[in-house]
């Protein structure tokens, strides 16, 4: 039910599936991302090799799913892909492990949660490519070990600190994502409206752009209701006034955040006079759960100089009161 919730793909459908990018050169923004992929991928097709196993992480709906289909488009092999919650027990993995085709991408996305039994089996096939498996129980139980095709694990998570260290020690590559500059989500969505057929001149594009908290899938879901208020209430064309009242209507404000974002800010402020609180306390007074809190609404409120997390806690700065009109007496320096 957030418009602006970067972790749910709801109502992407086939609409995404047009425009998500497909190789490395459609894939806005990254640099250095790109760059080094670009690097390892050629190098890897030009010794006839699979990549080295990749982690990618970063907040939700920043293109870590994207980027993992990219590297198998780039690689030309194919991709499997599956989720840690999904992967329940070992079967499961060795399933889709012993189904891969040599020099297959394998995605895993919320590597993060994968259950230790998993995990075990994980390693032998990172690293030697080897499924050791034990099936049956008690005393007719036997281990069985297999050999694997080589293939690319692919893993992506919200926070890399999430992994165990063994696992993230497996991955031979690691990328960060970070959040867009308004520049690169300008393009994005120009991108996507030239893509959609629909009508968004410059500025309408950089009006979407810079309240979408710096995250393409934000850009592309407001980017499809700018284009309905346009429809509706407009000629179709998606200028800057238009998006702003589009925008406006849907309470996304000019920072880009939503309810959710002044909710927690404003839980700050007013019960907890701007910080220190825990992430717990402040989880328990806004009715959200900690995880949420800290992998999809802190980030680009941290990033963007509203909040900080200390040693002793979450603290507002200086900017967050402003941002509410609010006059700080004893707050953090923004
Ligand atoms: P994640 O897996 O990190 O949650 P996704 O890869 O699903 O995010 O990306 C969300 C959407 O944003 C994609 O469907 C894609 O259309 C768009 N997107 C992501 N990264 C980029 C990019 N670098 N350039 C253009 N569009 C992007």
């Amino acid at each position: 039910d957030r418009l602006i919730g970067a972790d749910s793909r709801e109502g992407e459908g086939h609409l995404d599936h047009a425009i998500r990018p497909k190789q490395l050169h459609d894939y806005i923004g990254q640099p250095r991302v790109r760059e080094q992929l670009e690097i390892f991928i050629g190098a890897a097709r030009g010794r006839a090799e699979s990549l080295d196993h990749t982690l990618v992480f970063g907040p939700p709906g920043l293109g870590k799913t994207t980027l993992a289909n990219i590297i198998a488009t780039e690689m030309g092999v194919g991709l499997k892909s599956t989720s840690g919650p999904v992967l329940e027990r070992a079967g499961d993995l060795a399933a889709m492990l012993t189904n891969l085709q040599p020099g297959d991408v394998l995605f895993i996305d919320e590597i993060h949660r994968l259950s230790a039994v998993v995990e075990e089996i994980l390693y032998p096939a990172m690293e030697d490519f080897q499924l050791d498996i034990v099936i049956g129980e008690g005393p007719a139980a036997r281990s069985i070990k297999l050999d694997l095709p080589p293939f690319t694990l692919v893993g992506a998570t919200t926070r890399a600190g999430l992994l165990t260290s063994p696992l993230r020690d497996r991955f031979g590559i690691v990328q960060r994502l970070e959040f867009y500059s308004i520049e690169e989500l300008s393009e994005i969505v120009a991108r996507s409206a030239r893509l959609l057929g629909v009508a968004a001149d410059e500025d309408g594009a950089r009006e979407v752009a810079r309240r979408s908290r710096g995250t393409p899938r934000i850009a592309n879901r407001l980017l499809r209701r700018v284009r309905d208020f346009a429809e509706v209430r407009g000629s179709g064309h998606i200028d800057a006034d238009i998006a702003d009242q589009a925008l406006n209507m849907l309470h996304v404000d000019h920072h880009g955040l939503d309810h959710m974002d002044r909710r927690l800010l404003l839980a700050m402020i007013e019960k907890f006079d701007g910080g220190p609180v825990g992430v717990d306390s402040l989880a328990a007074a806004i009715g959200e759960e900690r995880d949420t809190i800290e992998d999809v609404i802190e980030p680009y409120l941290i990033q963007q100089g509203l909040m900080m997390r200390t040693a002793r806690g979450r603290v507002v700065t200086r900017q967050a009161w402003h941002h509410f009109g609010l006059a700080p007496d004893d707050c953090a320096p923004a």
